[in-house]
């Protein structure tokens, strides 16, 4: 059967649909290119639009029949959200709660959500695991955690099945060089930084040098946007095989700081690639590390590219190959 995928041209939308056409199945996108790009759609079928026109999703639902639906699209910078809450309240929840209403009209059975590691805020165990408290420190994190707990109370009134992915760092490309990340304005650490290797920045700004971690920076668990893909197409296969809803850590459990993914650049690319310190950028946690050892045991989840030299190789490839993104 079809499967809906929400903001589909975007930049972890997009890899899902690739990997999911290379599964064969057959997928429909919904997206409203504010931020996706045409060029990224590997879909059977695509829809422009926005999650709150009942009218489009109701001919969505009449005109394939759907059983699950993939949904990222979503507002999802931290430093934004801390700006502008209510565009993240009104585009993450509001926009969910619109396609939830409808599937359940159209009993639409299954359910996989792009979550975050932001639901967690500052943590209390490292490496994160899923039954670890949910106090987020930013209306990101904050939006995909009221999101999370909607979608708990959807499966006892309306049968939604759901699995909810919490992702960590996003990061890489399609390894073929087909699609990759662009953002516009970029704001995420490696496409940054990438861009200084290719003239187009002067310098990288590491926002804060004074965290409790080893060289001061901020440390994350980055992870390829291939093996997120392959993990929501595991999540679906086991919403399909009758399992229950369900929350899945996805990381690969190994941190690197601002400065060591700075560093990798710079082997990489052989280019200096000149950062300098700069404030600490707000809702920031100091470390943020996963445990994804349930997505192994219960999905089966096995990481592809888990090394971060093979995250900025693709990465890499495709911003060598697309200097001005999709545009070029
Ligand atoms: N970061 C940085 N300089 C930048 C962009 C990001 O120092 O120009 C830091 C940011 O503070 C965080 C890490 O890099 O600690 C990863 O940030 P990114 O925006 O890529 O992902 P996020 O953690 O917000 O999902």
């Amino acid at each position: 059967m079809p499967i809906l995928v929400t903001g589909g041209a975007g930049y972890i939308g997009s890899h899902t649909v690739l990997y999911l056409k290379e599964k064969n199945e057959e997928v429909i996108v919904l997206d409203n290119l504010q931020k996706g790009h045409k060029k990224a759609l590997f879909a059977d079928k695509f829809y422009e639009g926005n999650l709150s026109d009942s009218k489009l999703l109701d001919t969505i639902f009449f005109n394939h029949s759907i059983d699950a639906v993939i949904h990222f699209a979503a507002n999802s910078l931290v430093g934004e959200s801390v700006e502008k809450p209510l565009d993240y309240y009104e585009n993450n929840v509001l926009g969910t709660f619109h396609l939830v209403k409808k599937m359940a009209e159209h009993q639409v059975q299954y359910l996989v959500f792009s979550s975050t590691a932001a639901t967690y805020g500052d943590p209390v165990n490292l490496p994160i695991n899923e039954n670890d408290p949910t106090i987020p420190t930013n209306p990101y994190g904050e939006t995909k955690l009221a999101i999370e707990r909607m979608l708990k109370w959807c499966e006892g009134a309306y049968g939604l099945k759901s699995i909810c992915l919490r992702y960590f760092n996003a990061a890489g490309a399609d390894p073929d060089g087909r699609i990759g990340e662009d953002h516009t304005p970029e704001t995420h650490l490696i496409p940054i930084v990438l861009q200084v290797a290719l003239g187009q920045r002067e310098k990288v700004a590491i926002f804060g040098d004074d965290y409790p971690t080893a060289d001061g920076t901020c440390i994350r668990d980055y992870i390829h946007v291939m093996d997120l893909a392959q993990a929501h197409y595991l999540a679906l296969k086991r919403l399909r095989e009758g399992h229950e809803s369900n929350v899945y850590n996805l990381g690969n459990g190994t941190g690197f700081s601002v400065k060591e993914v700075i560093e990798t650049c710079r082997n990489i690319t052989g280019h200096p690639i000149p950062a300098e310190t700069s404030p600490r950028r707000a809702g920031d946690p100091a470390v943020l590390i996963a445990s994804s050892e349930k997505a192994r045991d219960e999905l089966g989840w096995v990481p592809d590219y888990p090394l971060l030299e093979q995250m900025v190789e693709h990465a890499w490839k495709w911003h060598h190959q697309h200097p001005s993104g999709f545009k070029g």
